[in-house]
């Protein structure tokens, strides 16, 4: 569930295309109509891959503390973690792998790609909760 939101003029989602890309990572399509909408989804691989905003979603990493309303926006960033995880659990329900990045993991495109190809190439498993 993570917002896309432009950082320059490319959104992380823009960002992500062209990683798919110059990996020649096939198969993707967008705003699948599943739990938490995914930002990509492999189909074939059932494979779900998330962009979660370093903002929104308490990236440990980045520490981005709210400048104001602080308490306001921690309990935001905490229901959206409740929900992340909450997706993944039906997700995995469903048969599907969870893939989810930190918004900056896009930095290291060959990290991203390798991670996701990774996924699309291991055979399905059940998965444990
Ligand atoms: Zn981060």
């Amino acid at each position: 569930m993570s917002r896309i939101r432009s950082r320059g003029n490319q959104t992380t989602e823009m960002k992500a295309v062209s990683i798919f890309k110059r990996y020649g990572l096939r198969g993707w399509r967008r705003h699948a109509d599943l739990p938490g909408k995914p930002d990509f989804i492999f189909a074939d691989k059932k494979v779900a891959v998330f962009f979660d905003g370093c903002f929104w979603h308490g990236c440990p990493k980045c520490k981005l503390h709210p400048k104001s309303n602080e308490e306001y926006w921690s309990a935001k960033i905490s229901g959206n973690r409740r929900r992340d995880r909450k997706v993944a659990t039906q997700l995995r329900k469903k048969g599907w792998s969870v893939i989810r990045f930190w918004e900056h993991s896009l930095k290291d495109p060959e990290g991203v790609a390798k991670r996701v190809q990774r996924a699309l190439e291991s055979p399905r498993r059940p998965q444990p909760k």
